[in-house]
């Protein structure tokens, strides 16, 4: 009877410790990312805070308590995934994509080492402890599918980025003063307000569409080429797009599959001008359930590819995640009021 209430304290004290030095440096540390992505330069490692097991051991100790669960889950959220990867010997397995083209073996054997550090740390193989963060169901594996006709051609039309964010402002209410009291992140309160930096800051250069969330429901960043020429292209953008609007409505801890949701949702807007969209969100599904299959070991990786594709390599349990995502756009997609359905999907994950 006496240890619990002690116990709760000092799990909440050591997690206001780690959240406030993550919000002191993960911003500045995103900046930083997504300049460093834009300019193709060497990208700077995340915070010490972020990786270090100890985080996690916060963390996982918030769990046990019903009133820290949802930030301890906010704080895995950050932290699992970087510890998986910044273990040095995953992350010279997984350094060797960059100067050569791996192969399955090199994968299995870089799965391992990610299954190594996270059963010692969360007593899980790492896929299993990031779809459970991601809040992602082992989906069902499916037929490799085939190409899309013209989905990747140029076809005159291009996407004007301005109007089209300006849209989705209006559409989801972004930026409306009725998005800061949705800004209930314990680490933010403590902060001073800097009004003006809230929104989307959009960095435009030659390199695949990235989101980079600087601070939940107040500041992310989009690195997009130039020009968005194709249907693929097109969508890539909208894509990330979507993610800015997911991490602008909600606070820190959003799941994987909901964030992936809101993005799913944005680039479907694609669809009403550019039929051949919808036949390639199908591929998309399928493809993501077929490499879950070869992720989880159901499926030889050489029946897809020769080698494995960037998405297996980098960024483990995902596949999972976009295939939940498509169900949740759905139920999305009918919502009156995103940012409230976001927060009751959030709350059921
Ligand atoms: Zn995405």
């Amino acid at each position: 009877m006496g240890e619990a209430p002690c116990d709760l304290l000092e799990a909440e004290l050591a997690l206001d410790r780690v959240e406030a030095l993550l919000a002191a440096e993960l911003p500045g540390h995103m900046r930083a990312f997504a300049q460093a992505y834009a300019a193709r330069a060497p990208l700077p490692a995340a915070p010490d805070i972020a990786g270090r097991a100890s985080s996690a051991t916060v963390g996982r100790r918030a769990l046990a308590h019903p009133v820290l669960a949802d930030r301890g889950l906010a704080l895995l959220r950050v932290v699992a995934p970087i510890v998986i990867e910044r273990d040095a010997g995953v992350a010279a397995a997984r350094a060797r994509y960059a100067s050569t083209t791996p192969s399955w073996s090199a994968y299995a054997a870089l799965s391992a080492l990610r299954d190594t550090v996270a059963k010692a740390r969360f007593g899980r193989p790492a896929r299993d402890v990031l779809r459970s963060l991601y809040g992602a169901p082992e989906p069902a594996s499916a037929e490799l599918p085939a190409d899309i006709t013209g989905w990747r051609d140029p076809d005159g039309q291009e996407l004007d980025l301005a109007a089209t964010w300006a849209a989705l402002v209006d559409r989801f209410r972004l930026g409306s003063p009725a998005l800061s009291p949705r800004v209930s992140d314990r680490a933010a309160e403590g902060r001073t307000e800097r009004p003006g930096v809230q929104g989307l800051t959009i960095v435009r250069a030659e390199v695949r569409p990235r989101a980079f969330v600087v601070e939940p429901g107040r500041e992310v960043i989009v690195v997009v080429p130039p020009h968005a020429a194709s249907p693929a292209a097109r969508f890539a953008v909208l894509h990330e797009l979507g993610h800015a609007v997911a991490n602008l409505l909600a606070p820190a801890g959003l799941p994987r599959v909901l964030d992936e949701a809101v993005a799913s949702l944005v680039a479907r807007d694609l669809e009403r001008a550019t039929p051949v969209a919808i036949a390639a969100r199908t591929r998309r599904t399928q493809l993501a359930r077929v490499l879950a299959a070869v992720e989880r070991g159901e499926r030889p990786g050489d029946s897809v590819a020769p080698s494995p594709p960037w998405a297996l390599w980098h960024d483990p349990a995902a596949q999972a995640a976009y295939v939940a995502a498509e169900e949740l756009a759905d139920r999305l997609a009918v919502a009156p009021d995103l940012g409230a359905a976001l927060a009751h999907e959030r709350a059921r994950i």
